[in-house]
């Protein structure tokens, strides 16, 4: 078996195979864009294509193909081959640099919220030289950005780097006020992934989860995860085979697949691979997801990477460990001395200003059809953004809004002005699980992301946000004579948090009291999508985008309308699945056992006349009655469809969807359930959750 070592990376144009295949000069030249961001020239470009297309056919690879991320937030690739017939009827290989640095897909067939009309088809892609090129299944792809003929972002990517930059810049000139002047400060991500994997044959049989990613119907299995055996069980010998085929994978690609184990749920897992830079991370997690899906059928499995697949338990998130750090210094960490104890502060208190300002954009950032079902169920923390400090960095806060000492728990009184904080916060900060948006020890865990969410969003949100903080702190800053700045920073540290401090909660999220309490802190609650989008467009949104260069306001409207549509086209498909299957296998399934439990009836009193057939009738009533039942709803279901599919404005389709129509999908789900538990288990036409979630 090869060596974990030789494998890692293999598959990567990383640094370390630039510098081995490149000219010295070139490397250089790509190094200065790869880091200080300085555009490159097509000469250089043009080595540069040369060197990954030699590497990449030694590899096997015979294609290449810009990668990138349309608005539906998966990833996309069109496959050209490397082949360049010559006069002679025989073929050479050949890439250039105009081919490495850009392309020209069809933007036609993206969403783009009307940004680009047909006619303006054209759509580009860009080189990102920020991510490292690979070779996946004989094709070398070239992470890139992807934007309409006349340049707006079209893609996930493109505003991520920009929101970057934004912090980027605000980071130095605080940074600068510390004295400290580093080459460069980027956003760091640890994307945690939770995944189910169950067996394809079940999977086959269930058209609702083939076309919706979910279980639109069945009763809860007698055992859910109330054992609370499956976490951190022994991982069972298929799935470990799975995993370890995976990370072997992942490896190749250069992404540092770390940990993996069982979740919650049964036949949930999760995977969480080493930290790196925004951009980077939410490339590897985007290839984590696909090689997930991919390597799950080499084992008779399938990956669901839906947010709430089963109803009756835990659904599947992705946490976004977030932080930002300067030349690889982590700026969350609080580090030893007091100037670098300030400036932990500044910046933690530039988070909590940050989310608490723009709690409702972080919210909109991570609002999906699929989500919605797992926000406020009760693994996953609630649709509130509230943030979890823990006790003694709590304290720390509480005593500086206070004005006070602070007394460690340990008794010791502490000047926060000039003594150091005490190396607690790595050890200590317990595991709230149910804050939203926890701080572990040196980095923020954003967990409303759901498991099949693109994490640009969020992190644009955040970046953004993150830069208007430290814009604000700078610009109050700047100008303060140096003998009286650690006082100043403290005092700007104070009254911010004072205006901020009502998103702190360390209590429990899950609690029927915290949604109250929430709101007499004026925190907001949107519990669905529907409800969740609109601040996109508000002008303080539109106002922060705009500020920084992250999104003009032409983009974020074509964003809205993106997402809007998306949960719209969802709903519509999860209504006409749930339509479909109704009429076409339950019901029917129901009728049929409904008749042969009358002729057992009959048959029954044709031997034995007298015969005490009660139970049987009884069973035929409930059917009978559940047919009923099932078919009301079901018209009331299709009713309201139609008449949704009347509503032109999107934001009022999908405020029915959100209110009217989802309310009596649940009815009719509970009508069609209530027959799975008694109609003999040979009539009924899908597998049960039973089955599903516990296979061998
Ligand atoms: P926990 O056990 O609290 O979830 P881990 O140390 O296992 O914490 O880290 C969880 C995730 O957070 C991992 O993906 C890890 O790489 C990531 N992470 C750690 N430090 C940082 C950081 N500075 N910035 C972003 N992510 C980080
Ligand atoms: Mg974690």
């Amino acid at each position: 078996m090869a060596l974990v070592s030789d494998i890692y990376g293999s598959m990567v144009f990383n640094e370390h195979t630039m510098q081995e295949r490149l000219p010295s000069a070139t490397y250089k030249k790509l190094m200065k864009t790869i880091k200080d961001g300085q555009p490159l020239d097509l000469e250089v470009a043009n080595v540069v294509a040369h060197a990954m297309k030699e590497w990449a056919i030694e590899k096997g690879a015979t294609h290449y193909t810009h990668w990138f991320q349309p608005l539906t937030g998966i990833t996309s690739e069109k496959h050209d081959s490397f082949i360049d017939p010559i006069a002679d009827g025989r073929a050479i290989m050949s890439f250039s640099g105009k081919e490495l640095i850009q392309g020209e897909p069809d933007a036609s067939s993206f969403p783009s919220g009307g940004l680009r009309a047909t006619f303006e088809a054209r759509g580009y892609t860009a080189w990102d030289p920020t991510s490292y090129a690979f070779i996946k299944d004989e094709v070398l792809c070239i992470p890139t950005a992807f934007c309409s003929y006349t340049g707006e972002a079209l893609d996930k990517k493109t505003p991520l780097l920009r929101s970057m930059s934004a912090v980027e810049v605000q980071a130095k000139r605080v940074l600068e006020l510390f004295g400290e002047t580093p080459h460069r400060v980027v956003t760091t991500v640890g994307a945690e992934q939770e995944y189910f994997l169950i067996s394809e044959k079940d999977y086959e049989k269930r058209s609702d989860i083939i076309l919706t990613g979910r279980t639109l119907f069945g009763y809860p299995p007698c055992k859910g995860q109330e054992l609370e055996e499956h976490y951190f069980g022994a991982i069972r010998p298929t799935v470990n085979e799975f995993m370890k085929e995976l990370d072997d994978e992942l490896w190749k690609l250069g992404v540092s697949a770390k940990t993996k184990h069982n979740e919650v749920a049964p036949c949930q897992h999760e995977l969480a691979p080493i930290f790196a830079n925004a951009n980077r991370a939410i490339d590897e997690n985007l290839l984590t997801m696909e090689k997930m899906k991919l390597l799950a059928s080499h084992y008779g499995l399938v990956c669901l990477q839906h947010e709430k697949p089963f109803d009756s338990i835990n659904g599947s998130g992705k946490h976004n460990n977030w932080s930002i750090s300067a030349d690889n210094k982590n700026l969350l960490d609080p580090g030893d001395s007091p100037m670098e104890n300030v400036r932990f502060l500044v910046f933690l208190t530039g988070v909590i200003q940050a989310v608490d300002e723009y709690q409702e954009l972080l919210r909109m950032s991570v609002a999906s059809c699929g989500n919605d079902h797992r926000l406020g169920a009760n693994e996953a923390p609630p649709a509130i953004i509230s943030m979890f400090l823990g006790d003694e960095l709590g304290g720390v806060v509480d005593a500086l809004v206070a004005n006070d000492e602070y007394v460690a728990p340990n008794g010791q009184e502490m000047d926060l002005g000039v003594d150091v904080l005490p190396n607690f916060l790595k050890d200590t900060t317990d595991r709230n699980r149910t804050s939203p948006f926890a701080f572990t020890g040196n980095k923020f865990e954003f967990r409303m992301p759901g498991s099949s969410v693109n994490l640009s969003d969020c992190n644009m949100v955040l970046n953004t946000a993150m830069a208007k903080s430290l814009k604000e702190f700078a610009d109050a800053l700047e100008g303060v004579p140096a003998a009286e700045f650690e006082m100043a920073a403290l005092n700007y540290v104070r009254n911010t948090l004072r205006d901020h401090q009502r998103i702190i909660f360390n209590g429990d999220g899950y609690s029927d009291e915290w949604p109250e309490e929430a709101a007499r802190r004026g925190l907001a609650n949107h519990k669905t999508t529907a409800d969740a989008l609109p601040c996109f467009v508000e002008p303080k949104s539109i106002a922060l985008f705009e500020e920084f260069g992250v999104l003009s306001e032409t983009e974020v409207r074509s964003r809205y309308e993106v997402k809007l549509e998306k949960y719209n086209k969802l709903m519509n498909i999860e209504i006409r699945t749930m339509k479909r299957l109704t009429r076409r296998d339950y019901l029917p399934a129901i009728n049929n056992y409904a008749a042969e439990v009358a002729r057992s009836i009959s048959e029954i009193r044709t031997v034995l006349p007298d015969a005490n057939v009660t139970l049987q009738e009884t069973r035929l009533r409930q059917l009978t009655d559940g047919i009923a039942e099932i078919n009301t709803q079901l018209e009331e279901l299709h009713r309201l469809h139609y008449q949704s599919l009347e509503i032109a404005d999107e934001q009022e389709r999908a405020n029915m969807n959100a209110h009217v129509i989802i309310p009596v999908m649940e009815k009719l789900r509970a009508a069609v359930d209530a027959m799975e538990i008694i109609v003999e288990r040979q009539w009924w036409p899908v597998p049960a959750l039973n089955e599903v979630l516990f296979y061998c």
